[in-house]
């Protein structure tokens, strides 16, 4: 079994203003960056391979937030059996939703990665 990472963001390492600039960069609205602040720590993404977790991380970290990577062991999702998933666009943070249920925010996905709410 290959062993999945994902990338927690935890707060802006330069002012709110330039870290939405470099967010805005890299294709996440100013909106949904003031989600990730207001959630910090949140999970941008999850079940990544190590080199995707770092070029996400990364790109994190160079529009101006800290970002750390941890071993995700607990993701099996059936409805995905596809382990060599394709590398991520940077653009799927436009995808950040927030669980009605128990309010985590969270890359969207088929359900809340913390309650297990099916999304809409
Ligand atoms: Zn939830």
């Amino acid at each position: 079994m290959v062993k999945k990472y994902r990338v927690l963001f935890h707060n802006p390492i330069t002012e709110a203003g330039d870290f939405k600039t470099g967010m805005a960069r890299i294709g996440v609205p100013a909106a949904t960056v003031d989600h990730m602040i207001a959630g910090a720590p949140v999970v941008l993404k999850g079940g990544m391979s190590l080199p995707e977790a770092r070029q996400y991380a990364d790109a994190v970290q160079e529009a101006g937030g800290r970002a750390t990577i941890e071993a995700d062991g607990f993701m099996e999702d059936p409805a995905h059996p596809d382990h060599s998933s394709e590398m991520a666009s940077i653009a799927t943070y436009q995808d950040f939703t927030m669980c009605p249920m128990c309010g985590f925010k969270q890359q969207r996905g088929p359900r809340c990665i913390k309650c297990g709410l099916a999304f809409r």
